[in-house]
């Protein structure tokens, strides 16, 4: 099957955009048309069926032509095809026209979440249902939108280049879209976002207590590490030799070896110590950026009073309405220096 996005649903203008991450038969054969041969993988439906999934050839090609394609595959000369591949289309709404929160900009209290944002994908539908629906929740008890950041979750990484840039074909969320990698791990979630859920009443007092214990733990276990040495190096020094693991100081240090300490404990002691480094320089690179975006534009602001920034940036601003510098900043079209005008513009009328 083809999949193919219609945008955008409110200006007016319509197109056919295909995905670029599941192309069809067709589209392959134009965009790799050096290669020589295509693999198709026969998947069968299920157990008690003896209909197979031909995976590698989605089309929408005219049935006669799928039956030819599919008959001129070594092996299914006599296939018979039971139901034909098709295209399908989808509008989206132009994600420039949600906030951070996932609430549209025009009409309150609605969100969207989801393939409607120009999305594609099951892990990019669910996370922003999720965000959605926690905020809609929020709203309607008064309280602060829950805003992932960008160094905190791929979910943060997510919306914040819908919302920012909008998207010009189905988006998928991949990891090199987030700057910063190395702190959005698997094993450290709980570390990184565990807070909003406890906060938000999705996080049980056992499990908060829990995850409190094990921050302390991972102190206390650091701490020792860089105080007792061995010879002229720490302990810490030992583990963040390249060939040697934190299983290596156990066997040296008999205190350590006593402190009772679970498996995960060990694993973000072992990490955290490892690549110390390139954390730390990680986080001075996420400090500088919270300070920006801990900048807020107040949402009063006019942009067409603002004479200095340039109109093509005065537009795009006007229609993002970014909730703080650093989202202003990367709205593209918006130069570093209509960023240091709107920065100085905000500081003077906080004075006024
Ligand atoms: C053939 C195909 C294969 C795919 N394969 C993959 C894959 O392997 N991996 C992957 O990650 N993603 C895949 N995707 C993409 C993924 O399925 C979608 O991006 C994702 O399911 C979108 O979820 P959603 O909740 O936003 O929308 P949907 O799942 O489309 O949900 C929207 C729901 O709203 C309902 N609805 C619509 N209008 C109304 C109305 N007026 N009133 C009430 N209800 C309404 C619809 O019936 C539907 O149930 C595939 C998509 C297709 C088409």
């Amino acid at each position: 099957m083809d999949n193919l996005s219609r945008a955008p649903l409110y200006s007016g203008q319509i197109k056919s955009v295909g995905p670029r991450y599941c192309p069809s038969l067709e589209d392959k054969v134009v965009r790799f048309s050096e290669k020589d041969h295509h693999q198709v993988f026969l998947e069968p439906e299920g157990l008690d069926t003896y209909e197979v999934y031909c995976n590698g050839i989605s089309t929408s090609m005219p049935h006669d032509v799928q039956e030819a394609i599919v008959n001129s595959i070594v092996g299914l000369e006599s296939a018979e095809i039971v139901r034909y591949g098709y295209a399908i289309e989808y509008d989206y709404v132009p994600p420039t026209q949600l906030q951070p929160s996932l609430e549209t900009k025009d009409v309150e209290n609605l969100f969207h979440a989801g393939q409607i944002n120009g999305t594609s994908g099951y892990e990019e539908a669910a996370a922003q249902g999720i965000m959605a629906g926690m905020n809609a929740a929020l709203k309607i008890q008064g309280k602060e939108p829950l805003i992932l950041g960008r160094s905190e979750a791929y979910i943060g990484v997510l919306i914040d280049d819908l919302v920012t840039k909008g998207t010009q074909e189905p988006y998928r969320m991949f990891t090199s879209r987030a700057e910063y990698r190395l702190l959005l791990r698997q094993d450290n979630a709980d570390r990184r976002l565990m807070k909003y859920g406890y906060r938000n009443g999705l996080i049980s007092n056992e499990q908060w207590n829990k995850l409190e214990e094990k921050e302390r733990d991972i102190a206390g276990i650091l701490t020792y590490l860089e105080k007792k040495h061995v010879g002229p190096d720490s302990l810490a020094k030992i583990v963040s030799r390249p060939d040697r693991t934190f299983d290596d100081v156990l066997s040296l240090d008999n205190e350590l070896r006593q402190r009772p300490m679970s498996k995960e404990v060990r694993e973000q002691v072992e990490i955290e110590v490892k690549y110390k480094g390139y954390i730390e320089r990680q986080y001075t690179q996420i400090e500088k950026f919270k300070r920006m975006e801990d900048l807020r534009i107040p949402a009063w602001i006019d942009y067409s009073t603002i004479a200095e920034i340039r109109t093509e940036a005065r537009q795009k601003l006007t229609q993002i309405r970014p909730i703080s510098l650093g989202q202003a900043s990367r709205i593209s079209g918006v130069s570093p220096t209509d960023v240091s005008i709107l920065m100085i513009y905000l500081a003077g009328k906080k004075k006024e």
